[in-house]
């Protein structure tokens, strides 16, 4: 991992970055000014709530600009234009049980038409191992689906590696994985189980505490949310 600096308007922002083209830090100073707002312990869970829809949507956005799409004819009051429509409409949002839920109003708002599928994963205290609690996919889903997983934490990677497991399982090749923040080896550890698909994180901080808190963080994101 190496340290960048970007350069926005003659100031210095300091990101972690991982070098791996299938990760994409969303370095646009709106999210990074959100995420800030977002760590601090005087944001209380009314402001976290709104403030982690919003980043949701930037990272949305960001995870579908690549999104293929075709041209499309459109009758305009005066002319046909020609513009552009999505190759393929099928989309799923699927966040991971419980703190991905506060993703998905921000989620949903930039991409209305996609279909929500939660996952709910616990950790088995004795193996350490992901458990699969609630899945409720249709048996068959069709391979063009692009489907956007996301959690607000990506911490030691486990949950997001079963989640991506969940999908690859029901033949899904197009998976990406959204996130606010990040630590370094949950990164790490979802990209070499699963080289093939894209991350999107708002930052990547650089370390795991031994309770698998991400150090800065914001602390645990189910509870700030939810207020428990
Ligand atoms: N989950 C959280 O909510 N916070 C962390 O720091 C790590 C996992």
């Amino acid at each position: 991992m190496m340290v960048r600096f970007s350069n926005w308007n003659g100031f210095k922002i300091m990101q972690n970055e991982i070098s791996h083209k299938n990760v994409k830090i969303c370095n646009h100073p709106l999210i990074q000014v959100l995420i800030s707002d977002l760590r601090s312990t005087e944001t209380n869970s009314i402001r976290f709530r709104r403030l982690v829809k919003e980043v949701s949507r930037h990272i949305v956005y960001e995870a579908l600009s690549d999104v293929p799409v075709k041209t499309v004819e459109v009758q305009t009051p005066l002319a046909i234009a020609q513009g552009y429509g999505f190759e393929y409409s099928d989309f799923i949002l699927a966040p991971i049980l419980r703190a991905g839920l506060s993703m998905i109003d921000g989620a949903i708002e930039t991409l209305p038409l996609a279909q929500v599928r939660h996952i709910g994963l616990y950790r088995n205290e004795e193996t350490l191992q992901p458990v699969e609690y609630y899945v409720k996919l249709p048996e068959t889903i069709h391979s063009d689906t692009s489907v956007l997983i996301m959690d607000p934490m990506l911490a030691t990677g486990g949950s997001a590696i079963s989640a991506v497991d969940v999908f690859k399982k029901r033949g899904i090749k197009k998976i990406k994985f959204m996130c606010l923040i990040s630590a370094a080896p949950g990164v790490n550890a979802l990209i070499t189980a699963h080289p093939d698909i894209q991350i999107y994180t708002g930052v990547v901080d650089s370390e795991l505490n031994s309770n698998g808190y991400i150090v800065p963080g914001l602390g645990d994101a189910g509870d700030r949310c939810f207020g428990t």
